[in-house]
């Protein structure tokens, strides 16, 4: 068992925006308290396995307790990281908390505003944020947070399959780059299997990006499967080797020790080094 996991926190499901390919889909509105978060963190950390948490949603931006959850994490001595889409956050809000972060990832599809549109990468009015919006939050973190690495995370569609962000990638220098074949799911009446794309498809996407800047690591993830820590909005460890578009509930980790669930959880370790470079 490796001695420093990184563990995704899924504080909630609702988003501003509303892709039709987002996996967020936990089959739960339900969104804890801060006691609660902090009690799963506690939980992860006895353990002593857990160096990193992943603050996501949903739109973590629009969980309330989201900057006590992260003081509590640094409190705790873990690095803490988030996964947001950037509509909400604005100069105020990374000179103020930016440096909680030690990395801040952007989810970004498309450089396209209409393109962007059509993945529903947008609020109920249609406006999307820009990619010289993204840009421009990239340059506050690096004015403000000089330390917080910058991540762009990109999932690829029937939507976005023909696009070049690869000049975009090069403007910003992220560190690391993640390119994502869009996982399928079905739930209930709702299904976004009609936007996934080949293998082909995705291999010729990545082909197709290749970027020059020599500080961003690209990271490609052809599937999830087994190669993360998820704890869900009600705080329940997921297991998503047997079906990614159904993970199963292992643990509880309100009450139990991650360490107990870590034994449940089916882990590839090899490509979860891969990702995190370890
Ligand atoms: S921005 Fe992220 S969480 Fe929100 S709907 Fe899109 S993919 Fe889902």
């Amino acid at each position: 068992m490796l001695k420093k996991y990184k563990v995704n926190l899924h504080v909630l499901e609702a988003c501003n925006f509303r892709c039709f390919h987002c996996f967020s889909r936990f089959g739960s509105n339900k969104i804890m308290g801060l006691k609660d978060w902090k009690q799963i963190v506690d939980n992860c950390m006895e353990s002593q396995v857990v160096s990193e948490f992943n603050i996501a949603g949903g739109e973590p931006l629009l969980y309330k307790d989201l900057i006590g959850l992260t003081k509590y994490i640094r409190e705790k001595g873990a690095k803490v990281s988030m996964i947001t889409n950037g509509f909400l956050m604005n100069e105020e809000w990374i000179q103020k908390y930016g440096q909680l972060f030690n990395t801040i990832g952007f989810s970004v599809d498309s450089v396209n505003d209409e393109t962007n549109q059509k993945i529903g990468r947008c609020i109920n009015t249609g406006s999307v944020i820009s990619a010289s919006r993204v840009t421009k939050l990239c340059e506050l973190i690096r004015k403000y947070a000089p330390d917080c690495k910058i991540k762009i995370n990109t999932v690829v569609t029937t939507r976005n399959r023909d696009e070049q962000l690869s000049d975009f990638i090069d403007t910003i220098k992220p560190d690391r780059w993640k390119i994502l074949k869009m996982k399928t799911f079905v739930y209930g009446t709702f299904s976004n299997m009609s936007l996934q794309v080949s293998a082909a498809e995705f291999d010729e996407f990545v082909r197709q990006n290749k970027i020059v800047n020599e500080k961003t690591r690209i990271v490609v993830e052809p599937d999830m499967k087994a190669s993360y820590i998820l704890i869900g909005p009600n705080g329940w460890l997921l297991d998503n080797a047997a079906n990614e578009m159904t993970p199963v509930e292992i643990c509880d980790c309100k009450k139990e020790k991650l360490k107990e669930g870590l034994k449940k959880l089916t882990l590839d370790e090899k490509r979860y080094c891969n990702r995190y470079a370890l």
